[in-house]
């Protein structure tokens, strides 16, 4: 059975229920169906060119909380970054930037330099991580010397994944090649927890960072139920079969709020999108985020991505820290 569940990425049998609605931050800021999973798949339905709905295929944060609810089990998500492709290639002229700048931070790794590591399990901590050496280094302690920072995190792999471009074959490879002898990969973007779900053996454990570290005792007893604990949605949605159990239990066990709604889907901050890399306007993660602490009663905010915790700190006075740092 594949770790990630196969969904369908067909827009051709979205029967228009709106369920998708319902969880998507372009919605919920823009009210503008045309930008919605179902918009796509209507206008799709109905004969429109990629060109024709431009705006909406490059609109979307992929936060994957559509996926769970659609009872079409639509890939949104696959067929986004395939219409992405075909975006760029028929409009070659008007996105050339957008392609140039995802193409020249394709790193190249000389051979003597691929990493290499010794303890099989090893934590992808993007950019932004290793822009706060200080939460990277606690994440190292939490973790303990068997977690190996790999020191090629894949940043240009992660952006070209999102923007639908494709990666140069040796590139991949040099970066794959290593991790295949992994037992576990921990990774902190969920765009890469979804590709690399896809594109190692099923053997190998792919996990997000808020799991790696929740599930550690000296992490876990210092949540408190005060705390308003934000899920990364992108690996939680790549990963939603699994994952809303063992949140389930946290919720349970600790009695902290969580950016979940009722039918558990991660409410996205959409900060961690591309369109803040890219200068693309998309959402406003502001409102995103002020959304998720209106009208609760919280002392704290635990964050598992990196980036969350800037977005909180710009609308709250609360504490905000990194899960890391509550042990
Ligand atoms: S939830 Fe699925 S089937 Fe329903 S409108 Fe959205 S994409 Fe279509
Ligand atoms: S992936 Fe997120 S932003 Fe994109 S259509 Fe689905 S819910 Fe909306």
């Amino acid at each position: 059975m594949s770790r990630i569940p196969p969904l369908i990425a067909d827009f051709s049998v979205c029967h228009g229920c709106s369920l998708c609605l319902l969880v998507c931050p372009i919605w919920h800021q823009k009210h503008d169906v045309f930008l919605t999973a179902k918009g796509r798949a209507k206008g799709l339905q109905q004969g429109s060119k990629c060109k024709d709905l431009s705006d909406s295929i490059l609109s979307c944060t992929l936060c994957g909380a559509c996926e769970p609810v659609c009872p079409e089990q639509l890939d949104v998500r696959r067929i986004i970054l395939r219409l992405r492709r075909q975006l760029f290639i028929q409009q070659k002229e008007r996105y050339a930037n957008i392609v140039a700048k995802v193409q020249a931070s394709f790193k190249t790794i000389s051979e003597k330099n691929v990493y290499q590591f010794h303890h099989g399990r090893v934590l992808l901590a993007g950019k932004h991580l290793h822009e706060q050496p200080d939460v990277l280094a606690r994440i190292q302690r939490l973790l303990g010397k068997k977690v190996e920072i790999a020191s090629d995190d894949a940043w240009d792999i992660a952006l070209a994944v999102e923007a639908g471009i494709d990666i140069p074959t040796q590139r991949l490879e040099q970066f794959l090649k290593p991790l295949r002898t992994a037992k576990q990969v921990i990774v902190t973007d969920g765009i890469l927890h979804r590709s690399l779900g896809l594109w190692l053996p099923e053997s190998i454990d792919v996990t997000n960072l808020g799991q790696a570290l929740s599930q550690l005792s000296a992490v876990r007893k210092q949540l408190q139920p005060t705390d308003l604990y934000i899920i990364e949605e992108r690996s939680y949605h790549s990963d939603y079969q699994r994952l809303v159990k063992y949140y389930d239990t946290l919720r349970q066990e600790k009695q902290c709020q969580f950016n979940l709604d009722l039918q558990r889907i991660a409410v996205p901050t959409t900060r961690n999108s591309i369109h803040h890399e890219l200068g693309l306007i998309s959402v406003d993660y502001k409102q995103q985020v002020e959304w998720i602490l209106s009208h609760r009663n919280v002392e704290r905010v635990v964050v598992e991505h990196i980036l969350d915790k800037q977005a909180f700190q710009s609308v709250t006075a609360l504490p905000v820290i990194h899960l890391a740092e509550v042990a």
